[in-house]
């Protein structure tokens, strides 16, 4: 990441967005809080030598779950598929991912990675051979590959919040390949695939897929990729599936090595470099840098205001919010708000709250992916006279048009930078729709100098649609 801050000019969307980054990452450092406030699905790789009870693990690794939940480390993110009720602790059916592997050394070894939802969504998988958009027929060659990877790059835009890191795996079966492909984000990005084949397509795509230009948050610029680490399993003769698994800059994983006998800790994995900081000292807190074009507003809106803004402008946003995703907007379609929401801002977040006596206290509270909400977000902004919208990702014609018809904008704040923003927020003034569990609420919050970037205006613009264009010409020219 400190090299993507490096590669962005100065004064460019692309380095103020990773500028945000670096300061999260040292907040979230410094107050061994959550990096981004979606703290995904804990998925757990682990090496055990013969013998080892592992139902006994298993219930000591959900045990530290619950706590790392109840301490505010984790998001409640284990939801009831059938009836959408949030188990509050990160337990259920499936949740948390855990897979044993026995291996002949005497030690266990324990992998975690952490991967949210936004860049678990955008996760591809193809069927090759395969049309795909801009860069024609990928046939089953390692061509065909090459060209999936960059689509899969291409399509995230900046959804699974760009710079993002690729784990891919070449064959398998469906499911064995998404497995594999995840595997492949254990690797650490500077190392070599032991595989000259492998490691020369990883290079080849490294040395393009900035040339997409896709950057940070889809915002344009040098940086779209951090890693691409490429795996390979056999597969069926009538089968040739390439899977992508997209993380985003997060990337959050962690690694132990324990004694199989006494569960003594032998060392850490990923903890290089831990005390490096990415900015100087005392920069943690420099708060969002600022050009002196940045437009102040504050909240409930005007029209005239929000139809006098375009696509670019940079806005700090004080007083009320109101957060909002998918639960709050299905509400929405069916009943009335529980707030008056005219001349409001709604903001696509599900943060991680922590109660302290009577009041709550906002631990993280990043942007979510907006394009969820597209279904949604014209009605709801046409009915209730919402003036802003807040998230990431970007969103579609339909909210397009309807910021265009009402008066409003869609503002892209930088995912992820969970610590960044929650300190923007004074404080947490009320909750509505609780019962839809803590990321699903309706969280009423004061906020100061809120930073966020144009990039749908009431024009009719939007910044997505245009990067969008702009990678698309540049995939094009990758057809080779
Ligand atoms: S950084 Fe972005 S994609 Fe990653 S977990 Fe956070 S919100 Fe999701």
């Amino acid at each position: 990441m400190r090299a993507a801050v490096g590669a962005e000019p100065e004064g460019t969307r692309g380095h103020q967005a990773l500028m945000v980054i670096a300061q999260n990452i040292d907040q979230a450092e410094s107050g061994e809080a959550p990096i981004c406030q979606d703290t995904g699905m804990p998925t757990f790789e682990i090496k055990v030598p013969l013998g080892l009870d592992q139902i006994w693990m298993k219930g000591r690794i959900r045990e530290a779950v619950a706590e790392a939940t109840r301490r505010g480390k984790l998001r409640p993110n284990s939801v009831d598929s059938i009836t959408g009720k949030n188990s509050g602790d990160n337990l259920g059916p499936g949740t948390p991912v855990i897979h044993f592997e026995q291996w002949e050394r005497d030690d266990i070894e324990m992998r975690l990675i952490l991967k949210g939802g936004g860049c678990e969504n955008t996760n591809v998988q193809y069927s090759v051979p395969v049309e795909l958009a801009h860069l024609g027929r990928a046939d089953r060659t390692l061509e065909g590959v090459r060209k999936c990877i960059l689509h899969a790059v291409w399509q995230a835009q900046g959804k699974g919040c760009s710079p993002g890191a690729l784990g891919v795996c070449i064959g398998g079966d469906r499911t064995a390949g998404y497995q594999h492909a995840k595997e492949q984000l254990f690797r650490t990005l500077d190392d070599v695939n032991p595989d000259p084949t492998l490691a020369g397509l990883e290079a080849q795509i490294m040395a393009t897929v900035n040339g997409l230009g896709v950057g940070p948050m889809g915002f344009g610029g040098q940086v779209s990729l951090i890693g691409c680490k490429i795996g390979a399993l056999n597969r069926l003769p009538a089968s040739f599936f390439v899977s992508v698994a997209y993380d985003c800059w997060a990337f959050r994983r962690l690694g132990v090595t324990l004694d199989a006998k006494t569960g003594a800790i032998r060392g850490w994995l990923y903890r290089e470099g831990k005390s490096e900081l990415m900015l100087a000292p005392g920069q943690a807190d420099a708060g969002f840098p600022r050009t002196g074009r940045e437009i102040a507003l504050r909240a409930p809106i005007d029209e005239a205001t929000i139809r006098s803004l375009e696509v670019g402008d940079v806005v700090l946003i004080s007083g009320r919010m109101y957060t909002g995703r998918d639960a709050v907007h299905t509400h929405l379609m069916k009943h009335e708000p529980p707030v008056d929401l005219r001349g409001g801002v709604l903001y696509h977040c599900g943060p991680v709250m922590l109660k302290e006596g009577e009041r709550w206290r906002v631990v993280a509270a990043g942007p979510t992916t907006s394009i969820r909400e597209e279904p949604y977000q014209g009605e709801v902004i046409k009915r209730y006279g919402l003036r802003a919208v807040i998230g990431k990702g970007g969103m579609g014609a339909k909210t397009l048009a309807a910021l265009k018809e009402h008066g409003a904008v869609y503002l892209n704040a930088i995912g992820g930078a969970a610590q960044f923003y929650a300190r923007t927020i004074e404080r947490v003034d009320g909750v509505s729709l609780l019962e839809f569990g803590t990321p699903e609420a309706m969280w009423h919050l004061e906020t100061r100098d809120f930073p966020a970037i144009v990039t749908m205006d009431a024009h009719g613009n939007s910044l997505h649609q245009v990067v969008e264009e702009s990678s698309a010409r540049a995939l094009a020219g990758m057809r080779g």
